[in-house]
């Protein structure tokens, strides 16, 4: 593949997390060319920090609350204590399992993830553009990813 097809793609989506990922797998099953440019890890908030960790971490608490109150329910149990780093490897073990279940689609899907989008280097180019009438979609597809180019800016 020549340098210029491996940096041009038909989208490049800012952000790895459900919303990125969703959208990035969508339109890689529609035979778009997809970049999608990720500074932390992909999976997102979601995944990483947000509903996985805390449903994880409830989960516990039910299954102690549980242990605690078995005999509502006829079940002979009894609750002793919570050891956090046992609830934690929990935690993180299911967002591991889905981690590398995402990267696996990812890699199945022929995504490419790619590191931190930043604004555009020289800041006073960029006002000077914008003030001359630039328009939104060149203005994004200049300052995602300094090496990805965008055949046909979609996002
Ligand atoms: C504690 C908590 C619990 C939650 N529980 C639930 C729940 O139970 N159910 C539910 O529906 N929602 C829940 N949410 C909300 C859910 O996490 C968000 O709605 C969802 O993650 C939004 O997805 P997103 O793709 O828009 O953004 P994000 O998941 O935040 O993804 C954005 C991604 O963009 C990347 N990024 C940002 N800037 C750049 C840059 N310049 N260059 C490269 N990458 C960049 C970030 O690293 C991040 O990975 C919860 C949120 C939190 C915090």
């Amino acid at each position: 593949m020549s340098a210029d097809a491996e940096t041009t793609f038909d989208v490049v989506i800012l952000g790895g997390g459900s919303g990125g990922y969703a959208c990035a797998f969508r339109a890689a099953e529609l035979g778009l060319r997809v970049a999608l440019v990720e500074k932390g890890k992909l999976g997102g908030t979601c995944l990483h920090v947000g509903c996985i960790p805390t449903k994880a971490l409830l989960h516990a608490a039910e299954v102690a609350d549980t242990a605690r109150e078995g005999e509502r329910f006829g079940v002979k149990s009894t609750f002793e204590s919570v050891d956090m780093s046992g609830v934690n490897a929990y935690k993180d073990g299911v967002i591991a399992r889905l981690y590398k279940g995402l990267q696996g689609l990812a890699k199945a899907h022929q995504i490419e993830v790619q590191g931190k989008a930043e604004a555009g280097a020289n800041e006073d180019q960029k006002s000077d553009e914008r003030n001359s009438n630039d328009t939104h979609e060149q203005d994004l597809r200049r300052s995602w990813c300094d090496a990805t180019r965008v055949r046909r800016p979609i996002l």
